[in-house]
């Protein structure tokens, strides 16, 4: 089906969005078309959020499916309720698009079982900085009510937000799309045959025309690649060289959080907190000697560059490594910048759902003619996928 082909239904829409696509999942579980749902509520303290699969249709009244932070990566939690399998309950899950994007690599890389999911997403607008949204929560509600209205984030949102370009519906069952149309409405847009089933068996009328969301959304959608334009070439400023990158990462003490946080650093154990990547004291004692004197800890740009190497293809930009971070290091602004120069040297996109592999779980032979010289010898024995 042709982008002018695709048709949605408009859903009762006199609240805002968040109430439309509450009610939908309300309309959708008595129904009994989904058996649970899995959406942010509000912590009792008021200040943050956290993911609840709810399966009770009445604690519905009290979720917020467009929260307006982030506190765990969507993908995170979904990772949770079916890494072993793809368990018993047909669940809808609402997150945004790069919390679902996320979702589907660590379904590539068999930790997120999505069969049993209808996977929801809706207009991103931008997501406040979980910091300031702790500081300030009713703050933070009114600045994100101003990010939905002009559809776009303002200086309380993540950086990568302002850069983010798939903040749009981006290969997901279901779509919820509201941003850029000049009447309050909320449209469902069915991403997949899951998505249509679903919306055929709530007997919504599928004959709404898009094309004045979709015009919206390319507006938008262009401002953000000038933007991400911009953004990228001042990073690459700054990452200039070694020296470029230890003075990015000067600050960095060390704690991992920008790696506990990431959805795609799913390890159990991590190399680099494993006992392994402990350095011996004499080594270090020695290399001192030899230089004069050294930092410590040492591993902190192997560590960054390292997970970079093993990450940097599905990286999805959501910012939650920098949210993470204690010493407000920009650590998603230079992945998301470095995964953009990876992702575009194997013509991938992290988050599609268009049956493509990851692409360094298979090579082709044309693709590594120096590598294939080294081990023509062992052709025989080396597994291609053409
Ligand atoms: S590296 Fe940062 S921006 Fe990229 S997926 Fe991980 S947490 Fe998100
Ligand atoms: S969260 Fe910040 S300080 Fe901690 S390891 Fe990552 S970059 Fe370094």
């Amino acid at each position: 089906m042709t982008d002018s082909e695709l048709k949605g239904a408009v859903l009762p829409a006199l609240k805002k969005p968040g109430g439309a696509v509450r009610d939908f999942l309300r309309l959708a579980m008595e129904k009994e078309l989904a058996d649970a749902v899995i959406l942010p509520m509000k912590v009792p303290s008021g200040d943050s959020f956290a993911w609840i699969l709810m399966n009770d249709i009445s604690l519905l009244d009290d979720a917020v499916p467009i929260a307006a932070t982030m506190p765990v990566q969507g993908a995170k939690a979904l990772r949770s309720l079916t890494r072993k399998g793809p368990g018993n309950l047909k669940i809808i899950a609402v997150m945004r698009p790069c919390e679902i994007r996320a979702a589907m690599e660590l379904s590539k890389l068999g930790q997120v079982h999505p069969e049993n999911l209808i996977l929801a997403t809706y207009d991103c607008p931008g997501a406040v900085q979980l910091q300031k949204y702790v500081d300030d929560p009713a703050g933070s509600e009114e600045y994100f009510a101003g990010m939905l209205q002009k559809g776009k984030p303002d200086d309380s949102a993540k950086p990568v937000c302002h850069t983010c370009e798939n903040f749009s519906m981006f290969d997901s069952d279901i779509h919820f799309g509201y941003l850029g149309l000049s009447e309050k409405e909320v449209l469902v847009i069915p991403g997949s045959e899951k998505g249509s089933a679903l919306l055929e068996g709530l007997g919504l009328d599928l004959t709404k025309d898009l094309q004045a969301w979709e015009k919206g959304i390319d507006q938008l959608k262009a401002d953000k690649l000038n933007s991400r334009k911009s953004t990228f070439e001042e990073t690459k400023a700054q990452l200039n060289g070694f020296n470029g990158l230890l003075s990015v990462f000067a600050n960095c003490i060390g704690c991992h959080n920008c790696q506990s946080a990431c959805p795609i650093c799913y390890c159990r154990l991590c190399y680099f907190d494993s006992e392994t990547a402990e350095q011996d004291p004499d080594a270090l004692i020695t290399a001192a000697e030899k230089r004069g004197g050294i930092s410590l800890p040492v591993d902190r740009i192997m560590f960054h560059t390292g997970r970079m190497a093993h990450m940097s293809l599905s990286c999805v930009s959501c910012g939650q490594c920098s949210d993470a971070c204690p010493v407000s290091i920009p650590v998603a602004d230079v992945f998301s910048y470095v995964a953009d120069q990876t992702q575009r040297t194997f013509e991938y996109t992290a988050g599609r759902n268009d049956g493509d592999p990851l692409p360094l779980r298979q090579f082709r032979k044309a693709e590594l003619p120096g590598v294939h010289e080294l081990v023509k010898d062992a052709d025989a024995e080396v597994p291609s996928h053409e």
